[in-house]
């Protein structure tokens, strides 16, 4: 099967504005920001979405949630809060079939989402 854009950023065969790196997760910048902070994190493992997941996939996800966090802080989110989006098919507007979460701060974010 084809390599996602994701696992060709992964493998470093395109570029992205790395922010954080780990044995399980990348975070980069989003090429088209939808806040003043907009970064996505993945788990490496090629996970297609969230509703593909499965139980053997408990410890990558659980870090992924778990480094949301830190993430969030070494982008200066710590004090004024960020939210965290995870796509999952057609309606949610998906585009890239390898889970990602969006992490978006920086303004005030509205409810109910677009
Ligand atoms: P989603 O709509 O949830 O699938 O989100 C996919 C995200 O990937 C969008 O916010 C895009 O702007 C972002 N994106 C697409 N290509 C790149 C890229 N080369 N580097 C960083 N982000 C990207």
């Amino acid at each position: 099967m084809s390599q996602t854009l994701f696992e060709k950023i992964i493998a470093r065969q395109i570029p992205a504005d790395i922010v954080y790196e780990d044995e399980q997760v990348l975070a980069f910048k989003d090429i088209k920001p939808q806040a003043p902070v907009h970064v996505l994190l993945i788990p490496k493992k090629p996970i297609v979405r969230i509703a593909e997941a499965k139980s053997g996939d408990e410890a990558v996800l659980g870090h992924l949630l778990l480094k949301a966090p830190t993430v969030a802080k070494k982008m200066g989110l710590s004090e004024t809060g960020f939210r965290l989006v995870i796509n999952n098919g057609r309606d949610a507007g998906e585009a890239v079939p390898h889970l990602h979460c969006h992490i978006l701060g920086g303004r005030p974010m509205g409810w109910p989402p677009g």
